[in-house]
């Protein structure tokens, strides 16, 4: 047990003016995807961090997409990763924001602004202003605090924390993922599963429909019963599945019978879903449903993509860990969580093995919209709960 007197001091060295000023070059440093790259976000990070005394190292991904991977602390003895995506979803209309987005002003109920405050560089310079702290506390490391500061989560992370487990780099004994939990601690995560439904008609003259089969027809039916698909079963973390028609495409002119429609969908799963084809059969039982009424319906359903839903034990070092300095340094114990979306958690928990929890400032139900908001309190308790989880886990 490290002591309390430790924690307290490395929680107590937090300093909030460094949690906002290294917040706010992170938010001034647009890394927008789609359509940018992380490149100056990472330059900000790895200066920080350098700062720091760490010798940071940008891992590219075969586009260029840049990781920063930064170890502070003797590489001997117990390691910790903290893992924070440096992408941002885009900005969008400039009307539909009340602030600039880039500037992180703090608006006049205490909430820091600015996309990305939330979700997540704010939890990102809650993190570096935490091992900021500990060193000005002289908290007496034993082990490595190693950065992942990754690129491209907010498009499944395949240029980010994947490149990392690729390249061997998630060996660490522990793991946390810093998305906005609003510093509850996530164990579970549901996956997605994206298939691509293609209904087939038959081409005739929009004055003589009867001569065709009219594919967006077929494509209606099918997606007015598509809740048929979800399984009955509920997670006890993260609820229930879902299923969303997101993208339709069909037809070719006002004039013709289209012969083809088709829709992208997206089935989110959850843990416990481990077989694209149970996920993918409810989907082909609809069409054989629809077809014993309408035998012209033709329908294919094919999986497009599948992304592992994750659950994480809630029996280790590192979830009691997070929940004692959440709880010291909020006063209320968090709750377990579990995540709708998907979040490169997934890595450390389903292909590296390592034992992870998902716990960071702000809220995600602001995340991905105008005004992103964080509470600088909430901001401040995030730096000073991950200080006590670096100095419980390296001391
Ligand atoms: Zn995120």
């Amino acid at each position: 047990m490290v002591e309390e007197a430790v924690l307290n001091a490395a929680a107590v060295a937090v300093d909030p003016d460094e949690v906002l000023a290294y917040t706010r070059a992170l938010i001034a440093a647009k890394s927008e995807n789609p359509g940018g790259t992380e490149d100056q976000a990472a330059v900000v990070a790895s200066d920080i961090l350098s700062g720091l005394d760490a010798t940071p190292e940008i891992v590219r991904s075969e586009a260029g997409r840049p990781s920063v991977v930064a170890s502070l602390g003797p590489e001997t003895g117990p390691s910790l990763a903290w893992n924070g995506h440096l992408d941002v979803v885009p900005a969008g209309s400039l009307d539909t924001w009340r602030h600039d987005p880039w500037a992180g002003e703090i608006d006049d109920d205490g909430h820091l602004v600015g996309r990305g405050a939330a979700d997540m560089k704010g939890p990102i310079g809650a993190a570096l202003a935490a091992a900021s702290a500990l060193r000005r506390a002289g908290t007496p490391l034993t082990g490595s605090l190693v950065f992942h500061l990754a690129a491209d989560e907010e498009l499944a992370g395949v240029h980010g924390t994947k490149v990392l487990w690729e390249r061997g780099l998630l060996t660490q004994d522990a793991a946390i993922v810093g998305e906005p939990s609003e510093l509850q601690v996530g164990l579970a995560e549901r996956g997605g599963a994206w298939f691509t439904a293609t209904a087939f008609g038959k081409a005739a003259h929009g004055s003589q429909p009867h001569r065709g089969v009219n594919a967006i027809t077929s494509m209606a039916r099918f997606l007015l019963r598509l809740s048929e698909v979800l399984p009955d079963i509920e997670h006890p973390l993260v609820g229930r599945p879902t299923v969303n028609a997101a993208l339709i495409a069909g037809g070719s002119a006002p004039n013709v019978v289209p012969d083809r429609c088709e829709v992208d969908i997206d089935r989110r799963t959850v843990p416990g879903e481990t077989d694209p084809d149970a996920v993918r059969a409810p989907f082909l039982t609809l069409v054989g449903s629809l077809r014993a009424e309408h035998p012209e319906v033709e329908i294919e359903v094919r999986l497009r993509e599948w992304t592992d839903a994750a659950e994480a034990s809630p029996d280790t070092g590192i979830a009691r860990i997070a929940v004692g300095a959440v709880g010291a340094v909020t006063g209320s114990r968090p709750e377990m969580v579990g995540f709708t979306g998907i979040t490169d958690a997934r890595f450390y928990i389903n292909q590296a093995n390592v034992p992870t929890v998902i716990c960071g400032p702000g809220s995600l139900s602001v995340a991905h919209t105008a005004d992103k908001r964080m509470p600088v309190d909430e901001l401040v308790a995030g730096a000073r709960a991950y200080a006590r989880m670096f100095a419980a886990s390296l001391t």
